[in-house]
């Protein structure tokens, strides 16, 4: 009769029949030992005897090796959190591992993180608290430092042709720069951001950390409130392999006319209220509620006179509907009655009409363009 039987291999003892081992399961040495041997030097958690972090003061960034990562932390107790349960190392063997974590804050920059480790090994099961203290020191990573430098690479002016940017306007286009800039970084680009914004008499000026980034700004902000831009790089200097490094300044210039603006084309049809400027000047013709277009490419913006914006216009009355063509309301400046050219977008019955009296003259205002 054969016995299968094995031995360890550090004290020689017989080791009780073994089963096979599961797939997967450890194997080498260490799985030949006997118990008594396993567990002589068994560490069930590696920790390191200290651990610093180092925490950007400016954006919470945490360094990891050479470079910095956005981790969101909401304080450094977080930070801390994270960086013992990267450091420490369970043992290979331990299987249904459980942990804990209880931070005490010993000081400012001093965190000692107590953790309690469970698992089973060779269907024991195996418990070890250690304690690490973790060191948080404060720096300013490289893109709080170039933006603290004031450093920047591309500028996008915003302006409007021949006017005035609207309110509306100015907080459209610092609303489109940074949402697009928060997307970028919300991707994990570091790289993305907003310098400075100077609000000019004129317009904001934004400084961009890059070209690119500008000019992805620049070509949101035209699709969005129309308009066009123009680039015009300027030599900054040679970088260190003597390759020339510009710096591009994107002038984006809106339209001549503002959306909701009343006009006056001179074409003898009447006043129209613009309700869109991208490729051209639309709008509503307010004595009939026809479309009216302009191609800006073609004929340039239309040379026409501005009479007020749709916020000027007021409720007023409908005093009668009396055919398609006319209606009697009341002048919202005299309050006396005037029949004026009853346009498509007024309802047939429509209490109060949206009303804009310009040198004596009533013009009825669509409601939502
Ligand atoms: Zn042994
Ligand atoms: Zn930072």
């Amino acid at each position: 009769m054969t016995e299968s039987r094995e031995f360890c291999p550090r004290c020689g003892d017989a080791v009780p029949e073994r089963r096979d081992p599961l797939p997967g399961a450890p194997s080498g040495r260490d799985a030949l030992l006997c118990d008594d041997c396993y567990f002589a030097d068994f560490e069930l958690v590696d920790a390191p005897d200290r651990i610093e972090v180092l925490v950007c003061s400016g954006c919470g960034a945490v360094r990891r090796g050479e470079s910095w990562r956005d981790v969101g932390a909401r304080d450094y107790t977080d930070v801390a959190v994270d960086e013992v349960a990267t450091a420490l190392g369970v043992h290979v063997d331990a299987e249904d591992v459980e942990w804990g974590v209880e931070p005490e804050q010993v000081d400012e920059n001093t965190i000692r993180m107590h953790c309690q480790f469970s698992g089973v090994v060779r269907g024991t099961l195996r418990s070890a608290a250690v304690t690490v203290p973790v060191k948080v020191s404060r720096g300013t990573c490289d893109r709080c430092g170039r933006i603290a430098g004031g450093y920047y690479a591309g500028i996008v002016q915003v302006r409007a042709d021949d006017r005035e940017l609207t309110a509306e306007e100015r907080a459209e286009a610092l609303s489109i720069a940074e949402s697009y800039v928060a997307d970028r970084e919300a991707d994990g680009d570091r790289e993305a951001f907003i310098t400075e914004i100077k609000e000019t008499d004129d317009g904001p000026d934004l400084k961009l950390s890059s070209n690119r980034l500008a000019q992805n700004v620049a070509t949101r902000i035209t699709d969005e409130l129309g308009g066009s831009f123009e680039s015009y790089p300027t030599l900054v200097t040679e970088d260190g392999d003597g390759n020339e490094v510009y710096r591009v300044t994107f002038a984006v210039r809106l339209p001549r006319y503002a959306p909701d603006e009343i006009l006056d084309p001179a074409d003898g049809d009447g006043p129209v209220l613009v309700t869109g400027v991208s490729g051209g000047t639309r709008g509503i013709r307010l004595a009939t509620g026809e479309a009216y277009g302009s191609t800006a490419d073609g004929d340039g913006p239309p040379d026409a006179t501005r009479l007020g914006t749709r916020g000027d216009a007021t409720e007023t009355t409908v005093v009668t509907v009396e055919d398609d063509r006319a209606i009697q309301v009341l002048d919202p400046v005299t309050y006396e009655a005037r029949t004026v050219p009853n346009p498509a977008f007024v309802d047939d019955d429509a209490e109060t009409v949206l009303a804009f009296e310009h040198e004596g003259a009533v013009h009825l205002v669509p409601r939502d363009p």
